[in-house]
């Protein structure tokens, strides 16, 4: 069995882009209140005391957009510090990092995966929404920042759409090319957008992989990392590419996390809200520590089981919810 020691921290549900996938126009998005949000003693709190003893020692930031929530810094700083820490990273839309990339550094942050799902700025604009000049710009101002900086590994994480990005894969292959980049193709899921799901489907990460082979070849590679992506290489590449193939092949045995929400929900899984409980209440209702501590635990152990029924009931009902508010 796995060991469950990796959390997803959600530090926001809000998004300054509204991807297609994700966050469509028109949804039903139900934020949390900002004054349920796990509070940054809170969030302290609850690694020292519970999380971290009952096993977790490594963390990931996200969101939403976590570089929107006001005090990111401070948090990357406190859990850091913390000395049970074994790896802290962040997942983000890099729109504001060019901005806060120094502070995130100072702060103790190394590792960074950023969406980036094409390289044309207008594709790019009509999947992230927004008008004017697109924000492509921005993003890519702030991976030039991040590279700079020296945050390593750094990930590039693309959400294959056909019909959207999906001519775009070679481009992107080869930003790994002369870059100690990692590019990593997500087969897109029916969470967030069933209608565009609907309407255009997932590319199987094989297909993708056949192509990039056809062009260079591609042989195994590693990097440093939690996730459930296959890694591979072009022969000669600085960099490697990822494949998380979460529709082509379940990946539940390997799993090795748990998702905390903004608002303190803890979910053993992705799509399956078996088990899962709200700390934020209850710690605001005065339940101990020792009691918090014994209710992950017990979630720890029981994760096998909820990922196997995950497995059978498959992706049905996923689409009413999205990658953002899960804490993706
Ligand atoms: N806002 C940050 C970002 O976009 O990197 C962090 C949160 S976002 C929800 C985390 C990841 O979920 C992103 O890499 C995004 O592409 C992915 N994601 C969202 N909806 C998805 C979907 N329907 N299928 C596959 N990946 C999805
Ligand atoms: Fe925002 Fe990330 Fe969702 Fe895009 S994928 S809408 S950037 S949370």
């Amino acid at each position: 069995m796995n060991a469950i020691d990796y959390l997803r921290i959600s530090l926001i549900d809000r998004c300054n882009f509204q991807c297609q996938y994700c966050m469509p126009e028109g949804a039903d998005l139900t934020y949390a209140l900002q004054q349920d949000w796990l509070t940054r003693a809170e969030l302290r709190a609850l690694l020292q005391q519970v999380f971290i003893p009952v096993g977790f020692t490594r963390f990931r930031l996200t969101g939403g957009e976590p570089l929107l929530r006001p005090d990111v810094v401070e948090i990357v700083a406190d859990i850091a510090n913390l000395p049970e820490t074994q790896d802290l990273a962040m997942t983000t839309n890099a729109f504001l990092l060019a901005k806060k990339a120094t502070a995130l550094w100072q702060a103790g942050l190394r590792r960074l995966n950023i969406s980036l799902d094409s390289l044309d700025p207008d594709t790019f604009q009509s999947i992230v929404g927004g008008r004017g000049k697109s924000r492509w710009y921005d993003v890519w101002e702030g991976i030039q920042a991040a590279h700079q900086i020296g945050f390593t590994p750094l990930k590039l994480n693309v959400v294959v759409i056909p019909g959207v990005n999906d001519g775009e894969i070679l481009d992107l292959a080869a930003l790994t090319l002369e870059r100690e980049w990692h590019v990593r193709f997500i087969e897109f899921m029916p969470i967030g957008n069933g209608d565009l799901f609907d309407d255009r489907g997932w590319l199987p990460s094989e297909t993708l992989r056949q192509q990039i082979r056809d062009r260079w070849g591609l042989a195994a590679g590693t990097v440093r990392g939690n996730g459930p992506a296959d890694v591979f290489q072009i022969p000669g590449a600085k960099g490697t590419l990822g494949f998380i193939s979460q529709m082509s092949e379940c990946f539940c045995d390997r799993c090795n996390r748990m998702r905390l929400s903004a608002d303190g929900w803890l979910r053993p899984c992705l799509l399956n809200e078996t088990g899962q409980i709200n700390l934020r209440e209850q710690l605001r209702s005065g339940v101990s520590m020792a009691d918090l501590r014994a209710q992950v635990a017990k979630l720890v152990d029981a994760k096998p089981e909820v990922n196997f029924k995950m497995r059978e009931s498959g992706t049905t009902g996923a689409y009413s919810r999205t990658m953002s508010q899960i804490g993706g």
